[in-house]
């Protein structure tokens, strides 16, 4: 178990495994605790599982774990004992294996814990449910039709139950054990299906080694049955919410009490904000396969809060980008976080537009640890090297210096911010902007004033990152909306003006793992007629 996950899930059944594959599938962390005692564990067989008819309880689950752990998500066997609130978060207390305590942090909480079928008080039968002693027709119906079935008749509600039996049975009998005999009406219609009833109570279900043989009533007479049928009360195991008031709502069926819920609406999402419930917990009446898709759905569900919470962070977090990032503060500290942050070598495209050109007052925008600006000036360029950054100045005119010659006095330093100062106008027979990316609206400004900032016949040379590496799935640590094409920044240069050349161009790189790369430089040359 780490100490942080996207999504704990309480429970391991057909609903938490279902709901944790799906958010495992959507690359979230996931935990499942599981107190491995899953609703029908005394069954033999799932039945009405399409695909999976007659599998045993244990194999589905055993499966549903391999698939669970086949996509990164986690299992672990304890039982969650408490879940508190942490911020948008939950602080859950899991009672391990070994008798330890754990605390976990996530992000959601999924609560998939069942139900307890609480049985009616009668010797025998509690060892025999989910063998012969029988709550669901759709589960065993099938397996013990023809057959000879008693109702345990605890409430009203085994009218109803006997009607439905008798779908699978002709030989279906009604044990009076605590109802009132049938009114008029009700005795009609058992009468019409053939169904018997009998006085009770029932004193004890019967059974040899292997199989049921029928119940004993407090009278003494024997019942000869091969299934009974019992009404269990279902209250939903919802201890751990309690924490979190979250408390379960009675379910009623036929004017009674049959169990309880977790009240959540039809996505499973309940009325505390981050906490879901999918299966038997919810949904009294849930199968294994609709436990399994209540699960599905809450996991699809959790993960689009998820993304949209994640979403809301990015937001927050770009705009406080934008807010801080292009600002001298934000670039001081860049600097000062590494003592080089460049190769040291000059721009290729500068290399290959520069080495051409005759020597004149070059402008370097952004001119960082002053590499372009060295090479220009050892080219014969009166270099002005501007940057927002002091550190970076510093560092550029020390490497000036170190590079001897001439080259430091044909260079001057100069410390500005191009969106509050911009150039001379006409003052410079080269403008070069390496990588200089801001936001659209501030870099087509400042992009306006270094070409302003062009003399007559002098060139502005633009290069930049080109969005296509980013859409190829690599690209530079750069936001995609920073990134432009050489058309983009063309199409801003009157063509009365210039002579553009805007060009794509692929060169051999080295990404930040030492991997060779192919990147894109998107490249502007523009001679001012
Ligand atoms: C005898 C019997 C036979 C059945 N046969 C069928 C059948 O043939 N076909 C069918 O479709 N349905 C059948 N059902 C219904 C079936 O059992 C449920 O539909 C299904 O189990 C519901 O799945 P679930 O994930 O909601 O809950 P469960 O399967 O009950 O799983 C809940 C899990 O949560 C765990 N848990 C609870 N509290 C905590 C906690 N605080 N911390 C950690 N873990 C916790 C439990 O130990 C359990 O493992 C049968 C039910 C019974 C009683």
């Amino acid at each position: 178990m780490n100490e942080a996950y996207d999504v704990v899930v309480v429970g391991g059944g057909a609903a938490g495994l279902s709901g944790a594959v799906t958010l495992a599938r959507a690359r979230r962390s996931v935990l499942v605790v599981d107190a491995r005692r899953p609703r029908n564990a005394p069954a033999g067989h799932v039945h009405g599982y399409l695909g999976r008819e007659g599998t045993p309880p244990g194999e589905l689950l055993a499966t549903a774990r391999a698939e669970l752990a086949g996509y990164g998500g986690e299992f672990a066997v304890g039982t969650v004992t408490s879940a508190a609130k942490d911020g948008e978060g939950f602080v859950v207390v899991v009672e391990t294996a070994d008798g330890g305590a754990r605390e976990l942090r996530t992000r959601r909480l999924l609560v998939t814990t069942g139900l307890v079928d609480e049985l009616p008080e009668v010797p025998g039968l509690a060892e025999r449910f989910g063998k012969d002693v029988l709550h669901c027709p759709y589960c065993h119906g099938w397996e013990v039709r023809g057959r000879r079935v008693g109702v345990l008749a605890t409430g009203p509600v085994a009218w109803h139950h006997a009607e439905l039996w008798r779908q699978w049975s002709d030989h279906v009998i009604v044990l009076r054990h605590g109802v009132e005999v049938p009114d008029a009406v009700q005795a009609e219609r058992l009468a019409a299906r053939g169904i018997h009833v009998t006085d009770g109570p029932v004193a004890s279900v019967e059974a040899d080694a292997d199989h049921l043989t029928g119940v004993r009533l407090a009278s003494g007479e024997f019942v000869p049955l091969d299934a009974l049928v019992v009404a269990t009360r279902m209250t939903a195991r919802a201890g751990l919410l309690d924490s979190l008031d979250l408390r379960p709502v009675p379910v009623e069926f036929g004017g009674e009490v049959v169990g309880s819920r977790v009240p959540a609406d039809p996505t499973g999402a309940t009325e505390v904000p981050g906490v879901w419930v999918a299966g038997n917990v919810a949904d009294v009446s849930a199968q294994v396969v609709v436990s399994a898709a209540a699960g599905l759905r809450a996991g699809a569900m959790i993960n689009a809060d998820l993304v949209a919470a994640d979403t809301r962070d990015a937001v927050e977090a770009y705009r406080e980008l934008q807010r801080t990032h292009f600002e001298q503060d934000a670039w001081e500290d860049r600097y000062r976080s590494r003592p080089t942050l460049w190769s040291g070598n000059p721009n290729p495209q500068l290399v290959a537009e520069a080495a051409s050109l005759a020597p004149g007052r070059a402008l370097d925008v952004g001119s960082g640890e002053g590499a372009d600006a060295i090479w220009l000036a050892a080219r014969g360029w009166q270099v002005t090297g501007t940057d927002i950054s002091t550190v970076a100045l510093a560092r550029a005119a020390e490497h000036a210096r170190a590079a001897g010659g001439q080259i430091a006095d044909r260079i001057t330093w100069s410390h500005a911010d191009l969106r509050d100062a911009p150039p001379a106008n006409g003052g410079y027979e080269l403008v070069t902007a390496q990588f200089m990316h801001l936001p659209t609206g501030p870099r087509r400004a400042v992009f306006a004033a270094l070409a302003d900032a062009v003399a007559p016949g002098g060139t502005l040379l633009i290069v930049g990152h080109h969005p296509k590496d980013k859409r190829d799935g690599g690209g530079p640590g750069v936001y995609l909306d920073m990134m432009y094409t050489p058309e983009q920044v063309a199409a801003d240069l009157d063509p009365a003006r210039w002579e553009i050349r805007a060009e794509t161009r692929a060169r051999q790189a080295v990404d930040p793992d030492g991997k060779e790369i192919t990147v894109h430089d998107a490249v502007v040359a523009a001679r001012r007629r």
